[in-house]
């Protein structure tokens, strides 16, 4: 999208990025390039490219490799069940959990309210089916901070603190015009990324926010209210890691909330997920014969892109699956039937699992 001819990236709409380089060049986002390398551990998601980008993501790799005291802080929109999308960022989480991380999980109830109209009594029960998921798929309670905007007084006093400082053309400059609400809830977000570093939580201390890149005009946003704000309250500039966008299963650019038949999610009946892989858009040509001759195209196909993001790990296979499509040796009726199976007994497991959290999340959000 363009305002005055400055390009803007909505986190509330459907971005979709044609040139990653681009965003290097034009938001001053760095390629992750070699820092990966200086991690401990490095699983498959990152190897493979799919977390391209970075702000001063150094600092959390040398608090990692030194064992100083860092945080990861990360927002779940209460709109829904949690689609397969989202599978990654709770997954960077965890992984940062893993390196030493204390995590901030927020319910980001406000900006459901703010952009989707979700009255916050509604979002609660979501929440928590959101929360049994990220329990399910290994966020460890006892080093997180679980919360919701809507009940932590320290965000909201951080959004009117910050409010001062900002005017309404710095958030058209970066929002594009919307409603006051939005910028609030922007501003409120603010106040969740720099919440780690109060005193109740130990202090100044770097925080990474992993995100896709069309969340990066929160990261701007707050990184400069952590500069305008580093004199009173010592605030580092928060570091971020950026995902690159999974594509929808309708050919989309970007798996999204608005079209139910670009995603599945982790609580979907699996006859759903199963009708959902078996109508997906392919990167296959239009007849056998052509891609037999062709080969496929699987750098466009969203069933390629569920293998690499989540249900091939081993690189190996995942290199062979790109191979024989590419060659034409296996056609698309014959992968999705493999995609379906990988799917299906992913949600299986998910969801017999989940059955083992849900008290817990309950008792996390004080709902018991
Ligand atoms: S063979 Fe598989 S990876 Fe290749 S285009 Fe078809 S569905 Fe996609």
């Amino acid at each position: 999208m363009k305002n005055s001819g400055i390009s803007i990236i909505d986190p509330w709409g459907s971005t979709s990025v044609e040139s990653y380089e681009r965003l290097f060049e034009e938001f001053g986002i760095q390629s992750i390039g070699g820092l990966v390398e200086k991690l401990p551990n490095v699983p498959f998601f990152i190897r493979r490219g799919l977390i391209f980008g970075h702000r001063d993501f150094d600092k959390i790799v040398e608090a990692i490799n030194k064992k100083q005291s860092f945080a990861v802080m990360s927002g779940i929109k209460p709109t829904g069940p949690l689609h397969v999308g989202a599978v990654l960022t709770l997954r960077e989480i965890i992984l940062f959990q893993k390196l030493g991380a204390t995590a901030f999980y927020c319910i980001a109830d406000i900006e459901a309210y703010e952009d989707n109209g979700i009255p916050l009594e509604e979002s609660e029960k979501t929440a928590l089916d959101n929360l049994v998921d990220a329990l399910t798929l290994g966020l460890d309670p006892s080093r997180a901070y679980i919360y919701r905007q809507s009940k932590e007084n320290d965000v909201k006093d951080l959004a009117f603190i910050f409010a001062r400082s900002v005017t309404l053309s710095t958030m058209e400059a970066i929002y594009g015009a919307r409603h006051i609400g939005l910028y609030m809830s922007a501003l409120v977000q603010a106040g969740d990324i720099l919440l780690p570093q109060l005193k109740r939580f130990g202090g100044p201390k770097p925080t990474v926010v992993p995100v896709g890149v069309d969340q990066d005009p929160h990261i701007r946003l707050c990184r400069d209210l952590a500069n305008k704000f580093k004199e009173k309250m010592g605030f580092i500039p928060p570091s971020a890691t950026y995902h690159v966008l999974i594509r929808g299963l309708d050919g989309s650019s970007k798996m999204s909330k608005r079209n139910p038949m670009s995603y599945f999610t982790l609580t979907e009946a699996v006859e759903s997920v199963e009708h959902k892989l078996k109508n997906a858009f392919t990167g296959g040509r239009p007849t056998a014969k052509e891609q037999r001759v062709l080969g496929g195209e699987p750098e466009k196909c969203p069933i390629f892109d569920l293998y690499k993001f989540f249900f091939v790990e081993d690189d190996a296979k995942l290199m062979d699956i790109y191979w024989r499509c590419k060659k034409g040796e296996i056609l698309c009726g014959e992968d999705k039937a493999f995609a379906v199976e990988a799917a299906s007994s992913f949600i299986k497991e998910h969801q017999h699992r989940r059955k083992l959290f849900i008290d817990k999340a309950r008792d996390l959000l004080g709902l018991s």
